[in-house]
């Protein structure tokens, strides 16, 4: 892989920025940085065959975040877990099989490939209704590479980093130097060791309070000062977070994210 472009599709708590019925101030803020989506990303991994396009999680914003930001292609979709706020959008894959026609690889862990073939089994189980979004499961527990579906030889290998997530076991996931963790308040030493040398970090820290489930921004300034990454960025936000303000408390090399920030990282 030769260089790595992320684009944070949402950087919003499950609700999204505005929350619906608030009149906040944030909710009502003008700065485009304090609306927010719910979490996903897209990377496009360059290959020397071809770029490879990977889509972080499936929330329901899905279909609004790929017209905005331009997600044209997608060779594999990496679930982190499955909570709503992360898979329900799953559906709006669709035209990603209109051409090609090949099913599209997802990969997740055990506990989150168990839960969508329960909630999606239509996709997941069955997958004989006409027209459906063609997605094949995969079972993940290490390391592993996504090819092209759009004719060239090239893959990216993509290492899960396990974390957890309250009481229920997540993924975060490393593409060369790019590190990406949302939903987590733990991070285990054995993940530590897997974020080495990560560039860019992309960390959930939801606010200043305390939750059970979420890093507040102390807890994510810890693991990020450890990781120490030349760049943190701080994601699924609620709406107690006015972003300048919070922005211009962080220490330097870390920073809240906003919708559709792009980052470059450079290949190993
Ligand atoms: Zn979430
Ligand atoms: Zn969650």
């Amino acid at each position: 892989m030769s260089s790595l472009r992320a684009t944070l599709l949402g950087t919003g708590t499950s609700t999204g920025v505005p929350v619906i019925g608030c009149s906040c101030t944030v909710c009502t803020s003008e700065d485009p940085r304090d609306n927010r989506l719910r979490c996903s990303a897209y990377i496009v991994a360059e290959t020397d065959e071809g770029p490879i396009h990977l889509v972080i999680d499936t929330g329901p914003d899905l279909r609004q975040q790929a017209l905005r930001y331009g997600v044209e292609k997608v060779d594999g979709v990496l679930y982190t877990h499955h909570h709503f706020d992360h898979i329900v959008g799953v559906d709006d894959l669709r035209p990603y099989c209109f051409s090609p026609r090949t099913s599209i690889p997802c990969y997740a862990n055990e506990e989150t490939a168990d839960s969508l073939r329960g909630t999606h089994g239509y996709i997941f189980k069955d997958g004989t209704y006409p027209g459906i979004v063609k997605l094949s499961l995969h079972e993940i527990d290490g390391p592993f590479s996504v090819g092209s579906r759009y004719g060239h030889n090239g893959s990216v290998t993509v290492i899960p980093v396990p974390a957890r997530h309250g009481d229920m076991d997540v993924l975060g996931f490393r593409i060369g130097r790019f590190a990406y963790l949302t939903d987590v308040n733990a991070v285990t030493e054995e993940s530590f060791a897997l974020l080495a040398d990560v560039e860019v970090l992309i960390l959930d820290g939801l606010r200043e309070t305390p939750h059970q489930t979420h890093f507040t921004f102390a807890e994510a300034t810890a693991v990020a000062q450890r990781v120490a990454a030349r760049e943190t960025y701080f994601i699924h936000m609620t709406h107690t977070v006015l972003h300048a303000e919070m922005n211009a408390q962080l220490p330097e090399g870390i920073q809240l994210a906003y919708d559709g920030l792009t980052l470059y990282v450079e290949g190993e």
